[in-house]
């Protein structure tokens, strides 16, 4: 039995969630103390248990500790099978969480599957739809299998009520280098506005503009969601580049300026701009499980986050395979299997 302390490392829901995905893909079961250990608020919120519930319903799992706030869970997987799965949140937790914790199981199994997930869409500290339509996916798709996302309704918080649809045909994964973004294709601003004043998204899109001068006027728009999703705010910068998307997302919340937001969002956008590395910090640790289950492959990054080591020290307990960190004289982080 692999046996995981939560704490250590960035010690947030993405251990469990790696963890989960990981026992499914190698049959391996495994314990986890201290849940969350490094968060205010410790252990299994609703969310995380929505995806460990997800990951036993399609992994024919066996869990112990499965319960709101729990700081222990042991999770002994059985046979995954294809097929189609509908998991609703029944809060706004992310659906796109839920997705991180069930694809690569999918992706790895014996026939097609279709999910249907409902909640939050575009939450904070998670990966937003268009992220993981385009950033995300088509990564993973050039590994070898197809997988694609369609958004049928936006859910913010705190009200949720999203619905995202994933088919999924699966391949073995390949091993593959991304190295190089290649030239800048397209750059949009987006802002999403529902239930709330047109103004917010205009100062957003104003602040973006000023950090974003290279960026042509027509990139920059607002756009108005129906009524009943909202309220809900979140704004999309995204670079398009030969070989790799990158969307970095500021969050609409109350208490942060219009500005502030796009501020920070901007300024994140100009330092993956300035670099030259493929996968911004987001889609690195992302990228960590579909690469150590292809055994090889590499990617170049900016500086890894403590997710993406940490998710690299998962990968390490079910696989044994080690991922090497190398900072190049570009300024990018060579990341590959050592
Ligand atoms: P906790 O509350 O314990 O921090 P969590 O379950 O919300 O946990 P994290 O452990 O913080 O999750 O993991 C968040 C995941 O969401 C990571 O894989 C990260 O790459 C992804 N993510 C967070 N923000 C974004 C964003 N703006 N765009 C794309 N992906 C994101």
């Amino acid at each position: 039995m692999i046996v995981i302390d939560g704490s250590e490392g960035e010690g947030g829901g993405q251990v469990v969630r790696n963890a989960c995905a990981l026992s499914l893909v190698t049959g391996q079961p495994f314990r986890i103390t201290n849940i969350r250990g490094r968060r205010e608020k410790p252990g299994l919120m609703r969310q995380h248990l929505t995806a460990i519930e997800a990951a036993c319903a399609l992994g024919g799992a066996e869990c112990e500790g499965l319960e709101l706030r729990s700081s222990e869970l042991t999770f002994r997987p059985g046979k995954v099978t294809a097929g189609d799965y509908r998991f609703a949140i029944g809060t706004a937790g992310s659906t796109g969480l839920v997705l991180q914790t069930v694809l690569m199981p999918l992706v790895l199994a014996d026939g097609p599957s279709t999910l249907v997930l409902e909640g939050g869409t575009h939450n904070m500290m998670a990966p937003p739809f268009e992220f993981i339509e385009r950033v995300f996916l088509p990564v993973l798709n050039r590994m070898g299998p197809t997988a694609t996302a369609r958004l049928v309704r936006h859910g913010f918080f705190p009200k949720g009520g999203g619905r995202i649809e994933v088919e999924i045909t699966p391949a073995p994964l390949r091993k593959i280098d991304c190295m190089e973004r290649g030239p800048l294709e397209a750059c949009s601003a987006t802002a999403l506005i529902a239930a709330l004043p047109f103004e917010i998204a205009e100062r957003e899109l104003r602040m973006a503009r000023k950090l974003l001068p290279d960026w042509p006027e027509e990139a920059f728009a607002v756009r108005q969601l129906p009524e009943q999703v909202g309220p809900g705010n979140a704004l999309l910068l995204e670079a398009r580049f030969a070989n790799v998307t990158e969307i970095v997302t500021g969050f609409g919340k109350l208490g942060v300026s219009s500005e502030a937001l796009a501020k920070t969002a901007a300024q994140r956008m100009a330092g993956y701009l300035a670099s030259r590395a493929f996968a911004g910090p987001y889609l690195a640790d992302q990228l960590i499980l579909p690469f150590a289950l292809a055994g090889g492959g590499s990617f170049t990054t900016v500086k890894p986050s403590q997710h993406a080591r940490t998710a690299a020290d998962i990968v390490a307990l079910f696989t044994g395979r080690r991922f090497g960190f190398a900072q190049q004289a570009d300024g990018t982080h060579l990341v590959a299997l050592t």
